[in-house]
């Protein structure tokens, strides 16, 4: 399969040709032809399914065709939960809309900034990605109207439904005209995302892509065991003994992000917290120290592991493990994406270990779990 056979302009080939894309992802092969079409669509799929372009570059075809525009009206919205899903869809997207026949003006707004910036570069806008708290904000001060939007998108649309943001969805299904295209992304299929789909979508497109076994099996997974007294130290010589150069560690919460990172910190390790407490500029500038490999650990809660896409990031480290093995899968696909290996190491307790086992065989992976008792942490 092509991407020209898919419906799309040779200005959007020649830009995933740049990319070094050249064929189209199984969500892309089957998302594309139904969008152009105008269906609704329901698309089972994860980050690192190359999701965002199935429905960006559709969306950014249909705009350049339609160029009746009322000002501050968008007409494609994307609806997003965090704020960093936020900047990153709109940098994908809106690299593909510099290169089309007409300027198709897209923008990202999010809140834990200043909003007057946003109200002024709301003028001409067409595409908008937005989380769900700044949009109402915008709207309620008439810096955009939604009543002409034509395609609506959910993406991460069970992760919206979680984090509390059903009361604000209803808000803004309300400033939404009834017709319109409506295209729902998510992880899994919960319940909230069933009733979701029930109330939005009509006759949708199903698309479900499983998680491509290749790609987990592409990860190696080492698991230690140790007592909860040595788990900083323990972390810290497996980070300075491994040589591990760029590590996303992961914590269960926002308060624990921050004392593993200040402890690394604290031992010479150039750490940083991420978690969705810190205010935006500091989620910001660990996030791009992260990717631009100043920073060598990030330490992250789950609310971060979602929806990032740091291409081929070496090692993450789970420091305290998830609930949900869904979870788990979403950690662990942080790495040895794409082609290139990774490293998934676990630093388990006793405690730890029937929850372990539980989350490997629903995966249907095994790990073997090595002890540490032998292993000198003196001076870590
Ligand atoms: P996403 O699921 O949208 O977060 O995309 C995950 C990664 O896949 C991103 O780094 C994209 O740049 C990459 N990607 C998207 N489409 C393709 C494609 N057709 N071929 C190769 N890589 C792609």
């Amino acid at each position: 399969m092509s991407f020209k056979s898919l419906g799309l302009s040779s200005a959007i080939i020649s830009k995933l040709r740049q990319q070094d894309f050249t064929a189209p992802s199984p969500i892309q092969s089957k998302a594309i032809p139904a969008i152009l079409k105008g269906q609704d669509l329901l698309g089972i799929a994860q980050t690192g399914s190359g999701k965002t372009l199935a429905y960006g570059l559709p969306l950014l075809m249909k705009l350049v065709g339609d160029e009746d525009y009322k000002n501050r009206h968008a007409k494609a919205l994307v609806l997003v939960p965090t704020r960093e899903l936020a900047q990153q869809v709109h940098e994908v997207i809106e690299l593909y809309a510099q290169n089309l026949q007409r300027r198709v003006k897209t923008m990202a707004v999010y809140g834990g900034v200043s909003i007057n910036p946003q109200m002024i570069g709301l003028q001409n806008v067409e595409l908008l990605v937005a989380t769900p708290g700044r949009l109402l904000d915008l709207t309620t001060s008439k810096a955009i109207r939604l009543s002409e939007v034509r395609t609506f998108v959910m993406d991460e649309a069970d992760k919206l439904l979680n984090l509390g943001f059903k009361e604000e969805l209803n808000e803004i299904l309300k400033l939404l005209p009834s017709h319109k295209q409506c295209l729902l992304f998510s992880a899994t299929l919960s319940e909230d995302v069933q009733n979701i789909k029930a109330l939005l979508l009509k006759d949708p497109v199903i698309i479900n892509i499983i998680p491509d076994k290749k790609s987990v099996d592409l990860i190696q997974q080492e698991s230690y065991l140790v007592t909860e007294e040595k788990k900083g130290p323990f972390l810290r010589y497996l980070i300075k003994e491994q040589h591990l150069e760029q590590v996303l560690v992961f914590t269960s919460s926002g308060r624990n992000a921050e004392k593993v990172a200040h402890k690394l910190m604290k031992n010479g390790i150039d750490a940083s917290p991420i978690h969705g407490k810190l205010s935006q500029g500091a989620r910001s500038s660990a996030l791009s120290r992260f990717k631009s490999k100043t920073l060598r650990v990030l330490v992250a809660t789950d609310l971060l592991s979602r929806g990032i896409d740091i291409p081929f990031m070496p090692c993450i480290i789970n420091y305290e493990l998830p609930r949900s093995p869904k979870d788990f899968i979403h950690r662990i696909g942080r790495t040895g994406r794409a082609g290139s290996p990774g490293l998934a190491i676990s630093i388990l307790t006793s405690e730890d270990l029937h929850h372990f086992k539980v989350i490997q065989k629903k995966m249907g992976l095994w790990a073997t779990i090595t002890e540490t008792e032998e292993i000198n942490l003196h001076g870590y």
